[in-house]
Formats: C-alpha cells, sequence, structure tokens
C-alpha cells in the first residue's frame, strides 16, 4: 500500500474543497476502497473521512418518498421499518449482498460506487483499461465468465457489482451530490455510464463531489416489489445474473412495470425494453417469457457467459409469478 494522507472532515464543504484541491478520495465504510488500496489498484495520496457528516439519516419526505443519508449503513437500510414495509425490493436486495459485517460497515453512497469485481482489474499483474486507460482487457479474450453481456464495449465488459443499486433503479431512485460547482440531483440511470473508449469513468462525478443522499418517490398503492440474486453459492456471493421488480397489477393486467437487472450489464441494468412488454398487457406466462426476451434482446455474450441471458430470463419470469399471483 502506498503511503497517503488521512483527515477528518467537519462539514460537507470541507470535504469536498479537500478532495476536489488534493485529488484525493472520500472514505466511509472503507470496504471497497481499502481493499483496492491494499492491491495497489487505487492509490490515492490524500483519504477525507466523512464519517463524522451528518448523513446518517432515513426520512420520510412530506409529499412521500424516502430521503437516505450518504452514511445508512447497508444494514440499517435493509432493516428500516418503511423500507421492509415500502420498499421490499430494496430490503432484500441489501440483505443478499456480502456479510452481515460488511453491511454494518458499507454506507449507501459507498454502495453506489462500488468498483467491478472483474479478476483482471484487481489483479495489477494484467491490462485492464478500467485501471489503466489505454492497457488494454485482459478478460475480453480470457475467462469472462462473470463479466457483462449488456452494456459492454471493446474497451470493458466489466459488470457493475451493487445489487442495492439494481433495486434503486427500478425504484427510479434519485442521487444527490454536493460538489465544487454546487449541488445536483441526477437520476440513478444518469447517473452510471456504459464504459464505451472511457471505461475508468464509471459515473458522472467530477473529482470532489460528493453523494449526499438518494431519494426514492413515493410509489402508487397497492405496489409489489421483489429481488431475487442467482449465484455460485447462496451466501457471499455477488449475482451472476439478479432481478429487481417493482408493479402494480389490477384485474390481471398489469398497470405498471419498473425492470431492472444485476449481475449482467455494465452498470444497474434498467430494462425500458421489458417494462413495455409488459404494460397493459395480462398477467400471463406468455406476456413473462416476451418481457424477458426483449429484455434481453440485445444481449451480447462472451465465450464463457451465454447462460446469463438465460439465466437473467429466468430471474424475471419467476419474480413476475411471484409478484402478479392473485394481485
Ligand atoms: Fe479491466 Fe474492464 Fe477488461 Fe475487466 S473487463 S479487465 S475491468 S477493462
Amino acid at each position: 500500500m502506498q503511503v497517503f494522507r488521512y483527515s477528518q472532515a467537519r462539514t460537507v464543504d470541507g470535504a469536498v474543497e479537500n478532495v476536489a484541491r488534493s485529488g484525493g478520495a472520500f472514505i466511509a465504510g472503507g470496504t471497497t476502497l481499502v481493499d483496492l488500496m491494499k492491491l495497489n489498484v487505487l492509490q490515492p495520496t490524500s483519504v477525507v473521512d466523512i464519517n463524522g457528516l451528518p448523513l446518517d439519516r432515513i426520512e420520510t419526505l412530506p409529499g412521500g418518498g424516502l430521503r437516505i443519508g450518504a452514511l445508512v449503513r447497508n444494514s440499517d437500510l435493509a432493516w428500516n421499518d418503511t423500507v421492509r414495509q415500502q420498499y421490499a425490493v430494496l430490503s432484500e436486495a441489501l440483505l443478499s449482498g456480502a456479510s452481515p459485517q460488511l453491511r454494518n460497515m458499507a454506507t449507501t453512497g459507498g454502495n453506489l460506487l462500488q468498483k467491478t469485481r472483474c479478476y483482471y482489474f484487481r489483479d495489477t499483474n494484467y491490462a485492464c483499461n478500467k485501471r489503466q486507460p489505454g492497457s488494454g482487457c485482459a478478460a475480453l479474450d480470457g475467462f469472462n465468465r462473470i463479466h457483462a453481456v449488456l452494456g459492454g464495449s471493446e474497451h470493458c465488459v466489466a459488470t457493475h457489482p451493487s445489487d442495492m443499486a439494481v433495486a434503486m433503479m427500478a425504484l427510479e431512485a434519485t442521487v444527490h451530490t454536493q460538489g465544487p460547482k454546487g449541488e445536483r440531483a441526477i437520476t440513478l440511470d444518469d447517473f452510471y455510464l456504459v464504459p464505451g473508449s472511457t471505461p475508468d469513468r464509471e459515473n458522472v462525478l467530477v473529482p470532489g463531489e460528493l453523494i449526499t443522499h438518494v431519494t426514492l418517490p413515493a410509489l402508487p398503492s397497492g405496489t409489489r416489489s421483489v429481488y431475487l440474486k442467482l449465484r455460485d453459492r447462496q451466501q457471499y456471493e455477488f449475482a451472476l445474473a439478479s432481478s429487481a421488480i417493482v408493479v402494480n397489477v389490477n384485474g390481471g393486467s398489469i398497470q405498471r412495470a419498473r425492470i431492472a437487472f444485476g449481475g449482467v450489464g455494465t452498470k444497474p441494468w434498467r430494462s425500458r425494453e421489458a417494462e413495455k412488454a409488459l404494460e397493459g398487457q395480462p398477467a400471463s406466462p406468455e406476456t413473462f417469457r416476451r418481457a424477458a426476451d426483449a429484455a434481453m434482446a440485445s444481449a451480447k455474450p462472451l465465450k464463457y457467459n451465454a447462460f446469463k441471458i438465460e439465466l437473467a430470463k429466468r430471474a424475471l419470469i419467476r419474480n413476475l409469478e411471484q409478484t402478479t399471483q392473485a394481485a
């Protein structure tokens, strides 16, 4: 690990100013950053601890909806009563991630910024455009079983590892930030970037810009939501394919559907194609299969990961079966 300067921020303004000036990194739970610093994948010369900032509250918004501070721990968010009752998909996604110890440390803001689990990104012996722009991508001709089938490019095919972000994508979350040029509100779909020719840029944050909170809109009454994560082992494992869905069904017809996938995309993947195939249609096996096919129509498999396409389809179909039963 490289030597770095450590400081504690007392205010949001101070944290933003410090990181913008030093080119350093914010640290909260440290569950990603410290690992990657030990591996020399990330080498910030300055680390600004933001744990003392007042960003750790979950609040109901006056018009409905939820405001989640960036420092709310994943465990606290997963077990929050409002989240469990009104945003079940989010609670389930959080509890499917990592281990209890990690969830006790990991924060909402940090979870959104998790780095990929691509083996080649985490091993400095291999070429990786995300770690070192222009160096190549060892995954393209390597063992790419865990990599993306949606959103990849000739420069990078790494998946985004977060479960929480997939649920938030289906919930149409908004990310709120404070940066050197002031505050911004960014829809989660716009927050993440696909790799294109610049896989080192994973989101729209500028240097020094800090996530302060996330908001979730109020959901229509009768909304059902669920998260299903498929992986090689049942605990402490990243998704090979996951499905988050938020649906409203009335009289056997699907009124509203929000669909997102994890484990298959280079970012938490919202599927408007699947939503279009579902809305206004009867909740039937034929509709579900059509939606699943639409969701994966543009998927591009690599040598070892074609199985993910059918896996993701089945995850969506299972969730649709579960949430539309007797609705
Ligand atoms: Fe690096 Fe992306 Fe290629 Fe993995 S897939 S080696 S993260 S460039």
